[in-house]
């Protein structure tokens, strides 16, 4: 369903050019669980931001089920990433400003979803999750385990088909990255595509498929 054809990713500032991805041809099946390896700088996170449409490639083809999308404009791009994409960072990425409830509930906020749907929906992602308590909190709050918590909600309210995790354990603990992963998991078991940028070994044993990255180019499978 996500199949990359030689792409190509070179960052150019004024001084170096660097080349983030060097010709990666990779095919991802729907339902797989992908962990993403690699030293630091390799390019895990270049390739996420392109198989999530955040970044274009420099050259290469991705096909996003079936549909080459080079020729995307931007607010198709826009649009197929909000009915088929959920992000998870290391980083979480919340909105300290808005509660625990109104964070999950904003990915659905510019969609065709009533307004009691959406608030049912976001009821049962926090049950689902274990954070229904805190649904009135704001993140700062929050343990680091919690906030991963309410970023993974945010990801799953809109029943994203891919799930892209960038460290997604990275700033947690090893019993909340333990979780995290299960809940990975459990998403992947419910049929989400997951592509997960990790360091850790052990949680990389969770995907079914592991990759490697150095230097921005793919190392066969070993
Ligand atoms: P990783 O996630 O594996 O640590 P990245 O994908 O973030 O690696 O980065 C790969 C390489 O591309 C690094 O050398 C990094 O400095 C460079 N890079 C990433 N993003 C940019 C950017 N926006 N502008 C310039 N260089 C970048
Ligand atoms: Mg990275």
């Amino acid at each position: 369903m996500l199949n990359l054809q030689n792409i190509t990713k070179r960052f150019r500032t004024t001084e170096v050019e660097t080349t983030a991805l060097n010709n990666v041809t990779l095919e991802i099946e729907r339902g797989e669980f992908l962990a993403v390896m690699g030293p630091s700088g390799c390019g895990k996170s270049t390739l996420l931001n392109v198989i999530g449409m955040l970044d274009r490639p420099t050259s290469g083809a991705y096909y996003f089920d079936g549909t080459d999308i080079a020729g995307y404009t931007e607010s198709q791009l826009a649009d197929t990433r909000k009915r088929n994409l959920g992000f998870i960072f290391q980083s979480f990425n919340l909105i300290d400003e808005l509660s625990v409830a109104d964070n999950i509930g904003l990915s659905l906020l510019y969609r065709d979803v009533s307004k009691a749907e959406r608030k049912q929906r976001v009821a049962a992602v926090m049950e689902r999750l274990g954070i229904a308590a805190r649904a009135n909190h704001f993140p700062p709050q929050l343990s680091g385990g919690q906030q991963q918590r309410v970023a993974i909600g945010r990801a799953l309210v809109a029943e994203p088909s891919v799930i892209l995790a960038d460290e997604p354990t990275g700033n947690l603990d090893t019993a909340h990255g333990d979780e995290v992963m299960a809940m990975l998991h459990a998403i992947n078991d419910d049929g989400a595509t997951v592509v997960m940028v990790t360091h850790s070994p052990a949680h990389a044993e969770h995907a079914g498929r592991v990759i490697q990255l150095l230097d921005g180019e793919l190392l066969p499978p070993s």
